[in-house]
């Protein structure tokens, strides 16, 4: 039954320059995300509204949950197209509307009409208050409320008529794209996808990293990280995912550090690894899936001893998450599954039974030192040798 969609965007700190760069920006994203959904979808701005309208038999549920992951849409409605012949036949393709969608339910509801096209030969009052009638004659259970109605009938009158009156919430947030670009540190945990879906709502384009250690990690954990960034970017849009092979480094540090600094070393060449990659594909800042405390490498000294290393910026949005509360968006956008399945990941599998909580970042330097013959070749191998995948 419905032709086109009209799309409800937020509009708080997007005035003057920034909204059109929103707008536009939104409806680049809303374009791809329907790119391979039947229908036709012509993307349009009008009046400061954007309309999804489909061109051809549209596949009507996969449209709207396309629509459900689009950053910066905060409603949908979906529209019923009426041909502009008169308004007896507007008050029949009403009636028709209203029993087909609510069949005819006892409720109490109120028309809001709008003229857009302002030759129609009835004012917008006069239009709500014949068909008000109208909709009373058809169904005389419902009854009108204008303070408080429980359905609230649009009816927006331009070359053709809108009808509408559902509003199915949208994601929020910005976006893609509004926001500039940031390089996630992903990992196949329950974590950073979650970290990399955050980062995106705020309008963030991702790029990723993956430091795969074979043959400690296997082919299969290389491919859950990559179903993970596939997951993603249904949010986020196209991500280029860096696999980087981090074995001889990891190696390398654990044969000539001591074993309770290996995860916070590790941790600190990842970061200059993907700062590379960072600056390379002109990113802001750095994202990682930490939130304090949640486990040894993630207290507020282990935190600061990795951000040393970087310039950049490093976002966690997780920070002050909880297990739970990640493990409950990971549930709702899809990650989850994916992220349990039971495949090693390189931090685990050299780690220390008691590593250092509460690193000094002066003794950590000094262990670092013992690395020097060799770990800038190594880091420039393993950068060199990354490699490339695109994940859509
Ligand atoms: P996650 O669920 O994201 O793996 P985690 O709780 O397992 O998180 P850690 O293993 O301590 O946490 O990793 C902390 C962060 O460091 C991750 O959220 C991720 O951003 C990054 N990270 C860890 N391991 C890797 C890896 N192999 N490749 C890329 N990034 C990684
Ligand atoms: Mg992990």
């Amino acid at each position: 039954m419905f032709q086109a969609f009209l799309i409800k965007y937020g509009e708080i700190g997007i005035k003057g320059k920034n909204r059109h760069l929103f707008e536009e920006a939104l409806m680049q994203q809303i374009r791809h995300a329907l790119k391979d959904v039947d229908g036709e979808f012509e993307v349009t701005r009008e009046q400061g509204r954007i309309y999804v309208e489909a061109a051809a038999e549209l596949d009507y549920e996969e449209a709207l949950e396309r629509l459900q992951r689009v950053f910066g849409i905060v409603g949908i409605c979906p529209v019923v197209i009426a041909e502009d012949k008169g308004f007896e036949k507007l008050a029949e393709d009403v009636i028709a509307y209203l029993k087909e969608r609510y069949g005819g339910r006892p409720m109490t509801f109120k028309v809001q009409t709008r003229r857009a096209r302002k030759d129609y030969p009835i004012p917008s009052m006069e239009v709500n208050a014949a068909l008000g009638e109208r909709i009373l004659q058809a169904f005389p259970q419902m009854k009108v409320d204008v303070h408080q109605p429980e359905l609230l009938l649009n009816v927006e009158i331009r070359k053709k008529i809108n009808i509408y009156s559902d509003v199915i919430p949208g994601p929020g947030g910005m976006p893609v794209g509004t926001s500039g670009k940031g390089t996630l540190l992903l990992s196949g945990g329950i974590d950073s996808p979650v970290a990399g879906y955050m980062i995106a709502k705020r309008g963030v384009t991702v790029n990723a990293v993956y430091f795969h250690a074979p043959p400690y990690t296997s082919d299969r954990a290389k491919q859950k990280v990559v179903d993970l960034a596939k997951i993603v970017a249904r949010y986020a849009g196209p991500i280029t995912l860096k696999i980087v092979n981090f074995t001889e480094i990891q190696m390398y540090i654990y044969e000539k550090c001591p074993h309770e600094e290996l995860t916070i070393i590790m941790r600190r060449y990842m970061m200059r690894i993907a700062e590379h990659f960072a600056k390379e594909s002109a990113s802001l800042g750095l994202i990682t899936g930490e939130s304090i405390g949640q486990v040894a490498s993630q207290t507020m000294q282990s935190l600061a001893a990795t951000d040393e290393v970087c310039r950049m910026p490093v976002y966690r949005p997780l920070i002050g998450f909880d297990k739970q509360e990640i493990i409950d968006v990971s549930e709702r956008i899809g990650t989850y599954e994916t992220s349990i399945l039971p495949y090693e990941d390189c931090c685990t599998i050299f780690v220390a039974k008691h590593p250092v909580t509460k690193p000094n970042v002066k003794v950590i330097r000094r262990s670092e030192e013992k690395l020097k013959e060799r770990i800038d070749e190594m880091v420039k191998t393993a950068i060199e040798t990354a490699e490339t995948v695109e994940v859509e």
